[in-house]
């Protein structure tokens, strides 16, 4: 039986800001979670390379290995063939390894890379020898060294020498939980998931805050965020779901405030509750999906007024985008078809004629005096509940 493993490789570039130690150690757990329902796995690691042994012979790599595709830190993956650090047995393994990949393919190119210099050949001698034996072997195959349908590589690394065809893009970016926590304003559209896939992406493990209004919000419009957070999870892991009963603010911001402050009040409130669940759950930032000029909500004077309540950073990650980027991405995590479905959230339901596009500060602190909000703010942020949505 050939001896398999899955090697997940993260590059020095993502090292670049980050002790070494502690991104191997994250990544490392991230990736023992992410495996536990497979199976055993041996898991070590070695020049920027984390080495995935299944301790049984029945897993499906290739399933394992589309879902490894999801975990952030990984810059490449592919599963590879276990050697002993000889040419003999290099090629005695590689030709039926890459049997079916090699059936398929009609050119081919072999490099290698040899990490252990004391290895008695050199690269070019290893892709000379190895590239005859294949062709040989399977003599439909022509050699193409620039457009190649697959490339075969040989690794010479220090413990063993590996052997392996098609390499895979991983997710890229930091792994989740070596930049601490932040807490995301999840709402049901487009934009707030992508918010959160692209901080989770710089290393940020995500929480997740939600404004319900019942009557005037629909439990469909609840179940479809609750549905965003679980197709978050591939990519973010287990995230802590915050769901806040908002109604009351938001009727008495009916009551009380010009009809053109709405919007402005509403968002600052939903901060102030935000900060609260934040300090609560060890977030250090909030997270929103606004992006310039987006809607009436979004211009910088907007932006000002909800920014002048927070006293930890907001991150906006798609400010500077077009909608069709973000569309794009939230295609590609797979968020896109869910954030499309029709169910009213709570900015829509008291949505002004004429919003103020540019409102000042202070004419929206003076809106906002005409009612005192605090205690409607802190009931809220009590009852507000927590789901937990984990990694499947
Ligand atoms: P999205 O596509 O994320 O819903 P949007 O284009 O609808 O954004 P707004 O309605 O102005 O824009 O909302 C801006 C941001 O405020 C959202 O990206 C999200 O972070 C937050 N937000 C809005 N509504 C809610 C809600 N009901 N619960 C939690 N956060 C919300
Ligand atoms: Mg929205």
């Amino acid at each position: 039986m050939t001896k398999e493993r899955i090697l997940a490789k993260y590059g020095e570039m993502a090292l670049k800001g980050l002790n070494r130690g502690t991104f191997e150690d994250i990544l490392m757990k991230n990736l023992r979670h992410r495996l536990k329902k497979y199976g055993s796995f041996r898991l070590t690691k070695a020049q920027s390379t984390i080495y995935i042994e299944p301790q049984t012979e029945d897993m499906d790599l290739d399933e394992i290995l589309e879902d490894l595709e999801h975990v952030f830190g990984i810059a490449s993956l592919c599963r590879a063939c276990v050697c002993e650090k000889t040419m003999e047995d290099v090629i005695a393994k590689a030709v039926p390894y890459l049997e079916e990949a090699l059936l398929r393919a009609k050119t081919f190119k072999v490099e290698a890379k040899r990490a252990d210099k004391t290895f008695p050949l050199k690269s070019p001698e290893i892709c000379a020898e190895l590239g005859g034996v294949l062709q040989e072997a399977y003599p439909h195959l022509s050699v193409n060294v620039h457009q190649p349908e697959i490339t075969v590589m040989v690794e010479i690394r220090d413990n063993n020498a590996f052997v392996h065809g098609t390499t895979i893009k991983g997710a890229g970016g930091l792994p989740v939980g070596s930049s601490g926590k932040a807490l995301l304003l999840l709402s049901g559209g487009i934009d707030s998931p992508v918010a959160g896939y692209r901080m989770a992406r710089r290393g940020i493990q995500i929480s997740a805050i939600h404004y319900v209004s019942p009557p005037y919000t629909s439990d469909r419009a609840l179940e479809k965020v609750e549905q965003i957070c679980r197709e978050l999870t591939p990519y973010c892991n287990n995230i802590a779901f915050f769901c806040v009963p908002f109604t009351e603010i938001q009727e008495s911001i009916k009551t009380y405030c010009p009809e053109e402050y709405f919007t402005i009040i509403m968002r600052r409130l939903m901060m102030e509750i935000a900060q609260i669940i934040a300090r609560r759950d060890n977030c250090l930032a909030l997270i929103t999906g606004e992006s310039v000029g987006q809607v009436a909500s979004q211009t910088m004077q907007a932006i000002a007024c909800t920014d002048a309540v927070s006293r930890i950073p907001i991150f906006r990650p798609l400010i500077g985008l077009d909608k069709t980027e973000i569309v794009e991405t939230a295609r590609k995590i797979g968020t896109f078809e869910t954030s499309t479905l029709p169910y009213e959230d709570c900015c829509t339901v008291f949505t002004p004629r004429h919003p103020k596009v540019r409102p000042m500060l202070e004419e929206v602190e003076k809106a906002q005096a005409k009612f005192d909000f605090s205690a409607l703010v802190q009931k809220a942020a009590e009852e507000t509940t927590l789901q937990i949505f984990r990694l499947n």
